[in-house]
């Protein structure tokens, strides 16, 4: 069986060949951490964590890095900080606000099933030059200028894209395109209007950083080509992200990447998922048509939302629907059902079959319905490779009776109640407590093996 990805670059589905066998390395950009994150990013944090468990069963667990930043240096950060905190110098401000955000992320994409990335770098940690040695932004940059790839100009460092021959080759806009297509007002201080910042300087109230151009702050793609040199070396395997970071984002970090190590390639596979949508447009905070992932997780379980996600191809849009979240959580009942007990079986060949064309989800869930329908133990093993089942089948009812706010001691004590009263055949009493639960907004089931309660959405 042999791995294929879509690579973005090349336009087309090729077999994956690693660098090194023994240490697969992938970068993913995270989060900039001003507010919470909503469900359209969690789209790449759930999406690379299947690649990340697909790669570590192929390659072995300890033959994979995966690098996911954290940006914390952002002027929508600046301008969060000095609003919610505005009694604070802006730097404690600042730091307040990146923590409270990044942990609130971590909690969210935890409970989505995603496994920690091997590093998670924070961008502040890597502008000015480091005592392990590791990359960093400002001798990024210095190495450019040297190169003649970066020039200053009105107290910036900007990106030459002259100065690189195919500048554009990801995104297939051609520079010439972007300068006959110039409708944005030319920066009069830019060689060309495609020129992008790498550092500009910080006035005394903004985050700053002693730099050789003087107290500054970096551009955001220059974060990334120092976090990902610094613990994935100049060339790497996989580089993944959103749609919408490939211009100017990635087109920018390939730029820098390339031009200052002198390489052909930043990384030799470029994975980019599509949106989740809302009544057709993505969702953004910018259109305000989004919910966040916390929001979500107050009314579902997480896994149930790492499902809804994986039915659909990474490289197909999302129409995220209250309908298909509810149908996700069926699902899931289902699973927790008849395989969270079940603990002797081995991860399906057909799972990883799926997976490995360029992570066909939707054909890797095909494959778990017919399992379900036959082999239970490769059933539970699949579901846990792919981060569901992390519960026992109680704590799953437990979490459904918890998120509704219906008290679950309370629930089982009047369910033995009845259980009691109907062996003593009085059903009048048990009849009455049956009322007595419908009206908490709990819905009981007797079988065989005795009572199921589920609360009534
Ligand atoms: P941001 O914080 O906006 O830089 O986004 C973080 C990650 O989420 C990036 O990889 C984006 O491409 C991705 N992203 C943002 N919005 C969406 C969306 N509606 N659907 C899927 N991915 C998204
Ligand atoms: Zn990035």
């Amino acid at each position: 069986m042999e791995l294929r990805l879509y690579d973005t670059l090349t336009r087309e589905k090729r077999p994956f060949v690693p660098l090194d066998a023994g240490n697969v390395r992938m970068y993913v950009c995270g989060p900039t951490v001003y507010d919470f994150a909503h469900i359209g990013n969690a789209r790449p944090v759930i999406v690379f964590d299947v690649l990340f468990r697909l790669l570590r069963h192929l390659y072995g667990e300890k033959h994979v890095t995966y690098v996911r930043n954290i940006t914390d240096v952002d002027d929508k950060i600046n301008a969060r900080a000095a609003r919610d905190f505005p009694g604070l110098p802006l730097n404690q401000a600042i730091r307040k606000v990146t923590e409270k955000t990044a942990n609130q992320f971590h909690a969210d994409v935890a409970a989505l099933g995603c496994l920690p990335p091997t590093y998670e770098p924070r961008a502040t940690d890597f502008v000015r030059p480091r005592v392990d040695g590791k990359a960093d932004m400002v001798t990024l940059i210095k190495e450019l200028i040297a190169r003649g790839h970066a020039y200053e100009a009105a107290g910036e460092v900007l990106f030459d894209t002259r100065s690189m021959p195919d500048y554009g080759a990801l995104s297939g806009r051609k520079l010439e395109e972007q300068l006959a297509g110039a409708r944005v007002a030319v920066d009069a201080h830019k060689k060309n209007p495609a020129d992008f910042v790498l550092w500009k300087q910080s006035s005394a109230d903004e985050p700053g950083w002693e730099s050789p151009w003087g107290r500054g702050r970096p551009g955001w793609h220059i974060e990334c080509s120092a976090m990902s040199a610094a613990y994935l070396g100049d060339v790497f395997d996989i580089h993944g992200g959103g749609l919408d970071l490939i211009f100017p984002h990635h087109e920018n970090e390939i730029a820098q990447s390339r031009c200052a190590h002198g390489t052909r390639t930043m990384a030799n596979y470029w994975l980019h998922n599509e949106f989740v949508h809302v009544e057709g447009a993505k969702m953004s905070k910018s259109l305000g048509n989004f919910v966040t992932i916390n929001e979500l997780l107050a009314d579902w379980p997480g896994e149930v939302l790492r499902l809804n996600m994986l039915k659909t191809h990474y490289r197909s849009p999302i129409d995220w629907t209250l309908k298909s979240v509810e149908d996700s959580a069926r699902t899931l009942d289902d699973w927790y059902r008849v395989a969270a007990d079940v603990h002797d079986g081995k991860l399906s060949q057909g799972i990883l079959e799926a997976l490995s064309d360029d992570l066909n989800t939707p054909q890797m869930l095909a494959t778990l319905h017919g399992l379900r329908n036959g082999d239970l133990g490769a059933f539970a093993a699949s579901l846990r490779f792919l981060g569901f089942l992390s519960k026992s089948a109680a704590q799953w009812e437990s979490r459904k009776q918890e998120a509704s706010g219906v008290d679950a001691s309370r629930v089982n004590a009047l369910i033995a109640d009845r259980t009691a009263a109907r062996a003593r055949r009085d059903f009048k009493e048990s009849d009455r407590i049956r009322d007595q639960l419908a009206a908490m907004g709990v819905a009981i089931k007797d079988s065989k093996e005795g009572t199921t309660w589920e609360v009534a959405r």
